[in-house]
C-alpha cells in the first residue's frame, strides 16, 4: 500500500452565520467571520493504493487533478461558498467551517476516487498559514492543528551530571549564561466537530488557554531560571513538551467535555533541523 499526497489550492469567500440566532448572538460566537471574507485555501488529498504494475504508479496524478479539480473548479474556486456551493446554500445551518468543507470534500469525491482504483485517506484544509484541519473519513471526528511561537533561554544541564559530564553531553548547550530558541509549538486537538457552529473548538478559546498557560509562563523568559517547572529538570526539548503537555491537557478537555475534544499531539520544534512529538502516555 503506498499513500500519495497532492496539493490543491483554490481562494474562495464565506461567512459564518446562524440563521436562529441574532446578529450580536452570532457575533458572540463567530466574532468577526460572521462578515463576509476570503482565503487562500490549500488542500492535501491524500489517497492509498496499490503499486499497477502495468505503469508502476498507484494512480495517474493526471486522473486525481482532472476528479478533483474540476469538482474544486465547479463548486468553491473563486466563488460565494455560503451562496453558490450546492450543500452549503442549501442549509444555510451548515456553516462552511474548514472542518465542514473537508468533510464535505470527502464524501463528494471518495467513492469518485475509488471507481479509479484508490482509497481516499486524508484531506488536509489550510484556511490559514497557523491552522489546518485533518480529516480522515470517520465522522464527525476532526483534527485540528495550530501553530505558535515563542522565544525562550535556556541552558541545557543535568543536576545528576558532574560539570565535565554536562560539558561533554550538552557541549555549547550547556554555557552557564544560556542561549535560546524561537520555539515552534503545533497544538493538534481531536474530537468530534460541533454540529451547530461547524467547529472543533473556536479558535479563540484555543489561543486563550496557550496565552495563559505557555506564552505567561515561558514567553520571553529563560526556562531554568524564571521558571518553576525546570528549577530542578533540564528543559530539553524532550522535557519541554512533556511539561507543556501537563500544562494546557485539563485546559483543553474542558474546552468541550459533551464532544470529547482532547489535545492529541504536541510537536515542539527548538530549531528548524528537529521536532519532537509527544502524544501523551
Ligand atoms: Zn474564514
Ligand atoms: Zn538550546
Amino acid at each position: 500500500m503506498i499513500h500519495l499526497t497532492r496539493y490543491i489550492d483554490f481562494e474562495a469567500s464565506h461567512y459564518y452565520y446562524l440563521p436562529e440566532l441574532s446578529e450580536e448572538e452570532n457575533y458572540q460566537i463567530f466574532g468577526n467571520k460572521v462578515n463576509q471574507h476570503g482565503h487562500n485555501y490549500s488542500v492535501h488529498l491524500t489517497v492509498g493504493g496499490k503499486i499497477q504494475s502495468s505503469d508502476g504508479m498507484v494512480i495517474n496524478i493526471k486522473d486525481v487533478d482532472e476528479l478533483i479539480r474540476s469538482y474544486i473548479n465547479q463548486h468553491y474556486d473563486h466563488k460565494q461558498i455560503n451562496q453558490q456551493h450546492p450543500v452549503f446554500s442549501a442549509d444555510p445551518c451548515i456553516q462552511p467551517t474548514p472542518e465542514n468543507i473537508a468533510i464535505e470534500l470527502w464524501r463528494a469525491t471518495s467513492q469518485d476516487l475509488a471507481t479509479l482504483g484508490v482509497n481516499m485517506r486524508a484531506i488536509r484544509l489550510t484556511e490559514e498559514e497557523r491552522t489546518y484541519v485533518q480529516y480522515y473519513g470517520v465522522e464527525p471526528m476532526i483534527h485540528l492543528t495550530r501553530t505558535y511561537e515563542f522565544s525562550a533561554a535556556h541552558r541545557l544541564h543535568s543536576s545528576e551530571l558532574s560539570d565535565d559530564e554536562n560539558t561533554e553531553i550538552f557541549g555549547k548547550c550547556n554555557n552557564p549564561n544560556g542561549h535560546g530558541h524561537n520555539y515552534v509549538l503545533d497544538v493538534t486537538l481531536s474530537g468530534e466537530v460541533d454540529q451547530r457552529t461547524g467547529l472543533l473548538v473556536r479558535i479563540v478559546d484555543l489561543d486563550q488557554v496557550i496565552n495563559k498557560k505557555v506564552f505567561g509562563r515561558f514567553d520571553h523568559k529563560h526556562l531554568n531560571l524564571d521558571t518553576v517547572e525546570f528549577q530542578n529538570l533540564n528543559p530539553t526539548s524532550e522535557n519541554f513538551v512533556r511539561v507543556l503537555w501537563e500544562l494546557i491537557e485539563s485546559d483543553i478537555l474542558s474546552l468541550s467535555p459533551s464532544r470529547s475534544v482532547r489535545l492529541h499531539r504536541l510537536r515542539l520544534k527548538e530549531t528548524p533541523k528537529s521536532f519532537f512529538d509527544y502524544y501523551g502516555d
